[in-house]
């Protein structure tokens, strides 16, 4: 199967000033690009060739593993941001209250776990079918699908994803993407998850 560049969700200008239309076109045009194209010549006359990119996160490894992570990651974190973003909502609310004390608390471990992490990687948001919030940081491609895990945001720390608006300066760059962070999405991929919290 050939797999396909994501959909951009806004304009490339929608997220300015906090990601700016410079990074929107590098980051997503073409280091998106090149995961995809490198991923699609990697598979051909593998057992990964007809495989869905999930399937492929969690079967394969090396090079096959970094590129099929990549698309993944790229478009789900592409996919949580908004210009218009939704608040955060009651049922996530009171998950994060129970388990952090404070949305301030939680927040600060976030962000604080996407700012430590050494070199490139992923923060990121997951719950376990315990209906338990997890916060983790990934290097390189790391994907919390791998432990069995449910995705509910990640944030990019590669140095590509802020070093047009931010330059060195990770800190006001983490802090600007929690700006953009949708929670209806994060919502919608909770109530989505093993997790029977609605049940
Ligand atoms: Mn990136």
């Amino acid at each position: 199967m050939e797999h396909k560049m994501p959909r951009l969700p806004y304009a490339h200008n929608a997220l300015a000033p906090r990601m700016s239309e410079e990074t929107l076109e590098y980051h997503f045009d073409r280091h998106v690009q090149t995961y995809v194209d490198n991923l699609n010549r990697l598979v051909v006359n593998t057992p990964y060739a007809d495989m869905p990119v999930e399937e492929i996160i969690c079967k394969a490894s090396g090079p096959i593993f970094n590129n099929a992570a990549q698309v993944w990651n790229h478009t789900f974190f592409f996919e949580t941001l908004s210009p218009t973003p939704h608040p955060m909502t009651s049922v996530l609310k009171e998950l994060i209250l129970q388990q952090y004390g404070s949305v301030d608390a939680f927040k600060e471990q976030l962000l604080n776990t996407a700012v430590g992490i050494f070199g490139s990687g992923w923060a990121w948001l997951s719950i376990n079918d315990r209906c338990e919030l997890i916060v983790s940081g990934e290097s390189n491609a790391g994907n919390p699908l791998t432990k069995e895990l449910t995705p509910l945001l990640t944030i990019d720390v590669w140095e590509h994803a802020y070093y047009i608006d931010y330059r060195n300066k990770r800190a006001d760059y983490v802090k600007a993407v929690w700006e953009l962070i949708d929670w209806n999405k994060v919502e919608e991929r909770m109530q989505r998850s093993s997790c029977n919290i609605y049940i």
